[in-house]
């Protein structure tokens, strides 16, 4: 009996998002996040009511998709589980980018996310920074799982 070699690819080339509602998918991402009616306060992810005023008159509006990096860090040590991610582990930047809501009279709102950059030179705070839609995992099925990352804005001109 002779070995065989077979090699299967994942063919599926199916994609989604890691959470249903997290940003608009598949054309023109942006995150969806939700204003508060009454008080224009912004929250994202989405939620059924108010951290500031409690009330539950909320409408979904998405954000802009640069912002500000109001602050950040760099995760240089293996988070507890339940963290999954690549092994070994390989640091990251975690940061909250201030985003303008796509709204009249909603409120920005700081959006804590990982960034693409993990090299404290390649950050300040108050740089621009862009969305992106990165690799997060893989499902059994081949599926690739997709997440939003944040990365420095390509320098103008
Ligand atoms: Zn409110």
């Amino acid at each position: 009996m002779t070995d065989v070699e077979v090699e299967i690819e994942p063919v599926s080339g199916a994609v989604r998002p890691v959470a249903e509602g997290l940003f608009t998918w598949p054309d023109a991402p942006r995150l969806i996040a939700t204003s508060c009616v009454a008080c224009a306060t912004t929250t994202f992810p989405k939620q059924a009511s108010c951290p500031r005023c409690t009330g539950t008159d909320m409408r979904e509006v998405t954000l802009a998709t640069r912002g500000r990096l109001w602050t950040w860090t760099i995760q240089g040590f293996e988070p507890k589980p339940p963290y999954a991610g690549p092994t070994p582990f390989e640091p990251y930047g975690v940061g909250y980018v201030e985003l303008a809501a796509d709204a009249e009279g909603a409120s920005s709102v700081l959006v804590e996310s990982r960034l693409s950059e993990s090299s404290p030179d390649r950050l300040a705070i108050g740089a621009e920074m862009d969305l992106q839609i990165v690799p997060f995992r893989r499902d059994d099925d081949g599926t690739e799982v997709v997440t939003f990352s944040f990365r420095p804005a390509e320098a103008a001109g």
